[in-house]
């Protein structure tokens, strides 16, 4: 059978994908491109609207990306990093609304400012120092710290209501944090890559086998889920954006640079609240921090959500224990995943991660009482039948080798890219969409080296983002203007 030929070849629809093939799209408009997807509509795995959380993750409220060091001080490195990341995903959405390859912002992006609440001496101790630090910074400058029941009361009305006055408390808040809608988004720039010539989308085909060719080209077999045809298809480049199922295809590549990587699921759930009368009275999102033992993606939060102009309210995580890779994926996952390369890795993590595994069945196991009691802690007056249990999407964290031939347990993300550049994959879920332009843009410069560097690719890369190639913490003026930029477009900020 003659094979389809392509350029570059996404497997998996939802935000990496999606994101690399309009960066690719827009900076060389003549590559062919086919995204191949197995579920039937795009953007349904990790990406979709209710499986994640929606937060863009730019360190305003996340208090897992400031921990405290053994001298007491802040360590805000991971906060500048993702910050700026976000920085760059503001500015690409920012450019795709000003060319009208996405729609008016609020149908993926809305505002909610990002707050922390915390309790306990302690921990105010610590937020009071996490603002010291960063706000000295321009990056977060505008965040706001207050201690006074009534100023926070203005900020998180649920959080407050009822809550005894004998116990000391403390929150920040940045006005304008974001509610994305990540599928919402995707399929956004899916349907702008279908108004491209060249670019083919092939729904309920499943990616079976990639086989690097003589020629330095893959060949990648689809399986049509309807028909069980396989097609062959061709490609100089291969993104294995396939979310929980990028680690079993990067396996079977067979490069070097994937041998021993392992996978560990974990799977999530929400509580969530429609009632417009209880929905009314939050618009934000407020991190607290992770209890004792808990993995870093089970810092509780209790979120204003924004889909299809439709506002909502989440409480969660509940991480939970699973075998699966997606959330429509087999139980086989996990044990089909242990090769002779990752097999030490897998057991060290599994036997040093006793209490994780342990704290990830008992929150499977936990009742709808014992789940609204945690969210309790947020809002003192909840009421059991308000909410309802809503399942999230899976993670897969990173298992790798570490050079004492153990295995690591990593809750990061990684990109996995060939020696030749013709073949990069994304495991890990953290801090995820987000940061997914940033973490695409990497691949272009690790596959595209020579593209990249001709004027044509560096003008489009600084038309789409302007701060490309400069480190935005270091660059106030630069900093003020691009956000300013950004908050207008997308219309984050309140003030504004
Ligand atoms: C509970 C939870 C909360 C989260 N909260 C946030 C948050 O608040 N903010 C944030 O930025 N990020 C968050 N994330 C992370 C974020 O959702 C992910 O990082 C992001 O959606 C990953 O996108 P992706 O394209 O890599 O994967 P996915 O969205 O999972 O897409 C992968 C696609 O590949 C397809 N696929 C798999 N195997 C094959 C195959 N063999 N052939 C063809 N297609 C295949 C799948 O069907 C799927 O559609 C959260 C994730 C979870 C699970």
């Amino acid at each position: 059978m003659t094979a389809r030929t392509a350029d570059v070849l996404l497997v998996g629809a939802g935000a990496m994908s999606s994101t690399l093939g309009v960066l690719l799209k827009q900076l060389d408009p003549s590559l062919k491109i086919i995204m191949v997807e197995r579920l039937d509509h795009v953007a349904q795995e990790s990406t979709d609207g209710w499986n994640n959380a929606g937060t863009g993750h730019a360190a305003y409220c996340e208090l897992n990306y400031t921990p405290k060091k053994a001298d007491g001080s802040i360590d805000t490195t991971k906060a500048f990093t993702i910050n700026s990341a976000f920085e760059v995903s503001l500015q690409f959405w920012s450019y795709l609304v000003e060319q009208q390859a996405l729609p008016e912002p609020s149908n993926f992006i809305n505002t909610a400012p990002h707050c922390s609440f915390v309790w306990g001496q302690e921990n105010v101790d610590f937020l009071r120092k996490r603002y010291e630090t960063l706000s000295s910074h321009v990056m977060f400058k505008d965040m706001e710290y207050s201690e006074d029941a009534e100023v926070i009361r203005c900020w998180m009305p649920l959080v407050m209501q009822n809550r005894p006055a004998s116990q000391p408390f403390a929150a920040t808040r940045v006005r304008y944090g974001s509610d994305v809608n990540f599928g919402a988004l995707t399929r956004f720039m899916v349907e702008h890559l279908g108004k491209q010539p060249d670019f083919d989308l092939l729904v309920s085909h499943d990616v079976q086998s990639l086989t690097k060719q003589p020629d330095g080209r893959w060949l990648v077999n689809v399986k049509n889920k309807a028909d069980k045809h396989l097609t062959p298809i061709t490609a100089k480049f291969v993104f294995l954006g396939a979310g929980g199922g990028a680690l079993p295809l990067l396996q079977k590549s067979g490069i070097a640079e994937g041998k021993g990587y392992g996978g560990f699921p974990v799977s999530g759930q929400w509580l969530v609240c429609t009632k417009p009368e209880i929905v009314e009275q939050h618009a934000a999102k407020v991190y607290g921090k992770a209890p004792i033992g808990a993995p870093p993606m089970s810092v509780p939060h209790l979120d204003t959500r924004i889909m299809n102009g439709q506002k909502s309210l989440l409480f969660g995580p509940f991480a939970g224990f699973t075998t699966k890779f997606l959330k429509n994926g087999s139980y086989l996952d996990l044990i089909k995943s242990v090769n002779p390369s990752n097999i030490g890795p897998m057991m060290s993590v599994g036997a040093n991660n006793m209490d994780l595994t342990r704290y990830l069945i008992s929150e499977s196991l936990q009742s709808h009482e014992s789940r609204v009691k945690a969210l309790r802690n947020f809002f003192p007056d909840v009421q059991e039948d308000d909410w309802e249990l809503s399942i999230a999407g899976q993670r897969v964290q990173i298992i790798k080798k570490n050079p004492a031939g153990g295995g690591k347990l990593e809750f990061g993300t990684e990109v996995i890219i060939s020696a030749d550049g013709s073949l990069a994959a994304l495991l890990g879920a953290s801090p995820g969409a987000s940061t997914a332009v940033q973490a695409m843009l990497s691949i272009v410069e690790r596959c595209y080296k020579d593209q990249l560097a001709t004027d044509a690719w560096q003008q489009t890369l600084k038309a789409m983002i302007p701060s490309y190639g400069k480190v935005l913490s270091n660059e106030p003026e630069l900093l003020s203007e691009v956000r300013a930029r950004t908050l207008s477009v997308l219309k984050l900020d309140p003030t504004l």
